[in-house]
């Protein structure tokens, strides 16, 4: 899907009601999302944290099948192992980098003069060898890359993360930190496919138990610049992502609330990840969007959580 710029929250209410104010507004004035002065960067209420830990046990329920090692990072990674990913050359304008003040006293003189001035005073800062985690699965492939071959019936990892993706926006839809639940599957060509088939149909499953308006799509990742859309068109015609959209934001298209993707070998050559024979592993994920799958089922059943569907809350384990 398009990245998209910054716009001006639409009126909710489809349905002819102009009056009511946006979705991000009545989300704010709820208290459900907690405003920190930037463009989709909020804080979460309790109530917010129920659903999102209600999805997250629905998805650990549908997923035991798997026997998945559960793995959980801190929502960032070593520079060397982002370059490894080639993240840069696919997705530069998402990507976030931590840098930190490294001077003695003058320079600390420096930094607070510059504060004092009201001058920028960011060119102080120094990058920190940290960068932020652009998607929950990418932490994984290099931990699992080190233990040698993967076992002959592949291997399944559960992770879950705060993600970062530089994309400001007053959609709500659209934050620049969001957890982001995976499963990710590394193996043969058919164990891959049969993997993400079996999601496919068990995402939407979850998202028709949740009363959720659903429909399944072919998709691409918004790859940059003029070579980008080349690698968008021919992903799309290999058809190596789908998303689960539904509707949230009004006068906007349905939102990509779970994608499911087939890397085909490109990680498994990236971090030379092998099969038992010593064929280079493929590797496939479902991602879970937790924030847009949360504000989705606010959207469809109300900010009041007392009058949901009593199936619906169920499903949530019973929030
Ligand atoms: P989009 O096309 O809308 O930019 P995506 O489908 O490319 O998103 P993925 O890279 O597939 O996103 O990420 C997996 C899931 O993470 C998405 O299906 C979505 O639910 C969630 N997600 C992605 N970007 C954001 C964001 N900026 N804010 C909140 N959730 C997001
Ligand atoms: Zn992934």
């Amino acid at each position: 899907m398009d990245v998209q710029a910054l716009t001006d929250a639409k009126p909710v209410g489809g349905a002819g009601d102009a009056a009511q104010p946006a979705f991000l507004d009545r989300l704010l004035e709820a208290g459900l999302l907690i405003e920190s002065g930037v463009p989709g960067l909020y804080g979460r209420s309790a109530v917010f944290e129920s659903i999102a830990d209600g999805l997250n046990a629905a998805v650990t329920r549908i997923g035991a099948d798997q026997h998945a090692e559960v793995l959980r990072f801190p929502p960032a990674m070593g520079q060397r192992d982002f370059e490894t990913s080639e993240y840069l050359k696919s997705f530069p304008q998402l990507a976030g980098t931590v840098h930190s003040f490294c001077g003695d006293d003058r320079g600390h003189h420096r930094l607070l003069a510059r504060l004092e001035d009201k001058q920028d005073w960011t060119d102080q800062q120094e990058p920190t060898g940290v960068v932020l985690t652009p998607a929950a699965c990418y932490p994984v492939y290099p931990v699992i890359a080190r233990r040698g071959p993967l076992p002959a019936d592949g291997k399944v990892v559960d992770v879950l993360s705060y993600c970062y993706r530089h994309e400001p926006s007053l959609e709500p839809t659209r934050m620049q930190l969001f957890r982001m639940r995976e499963y990710v599957c590394l193996g043969t060509p058919e164990q891959i496919v049969a993997f993400r088939n079996k999601w496919m149909e068990r995402g939407q499953a979850l998202g028709r138990a949740l009363q959720l308006p659903v429909e399944l799509d072919i998709a691409n990742d918004p790859f940059f610049g003029r070579g980008g859309k080349i690698v968008a068109d021919s992903q799309r015609e290999q058809k190596l992502k789908f998303e689960l959209l539904i509707p949230v934001n009004d006068g906007a298209g349905p939102t990509a609330c779970m994608s499911f993707n087939y890397h085909m070998d490109h990680f498994g050559e990236l971090w030379h990840i092998a099969l038992p024979d010593g064929g280079v592993a493929h590797t496939g994920c479902v991602g879970f969007g937790i924030e847009r799958l949360t504000l989705a089922l606010l959207r469809h059943h109300g900010l009041d959580l007392s009058r949901w569907p009593q199936p619906v809350r169920e499903t949530l384990g019973g929030v």
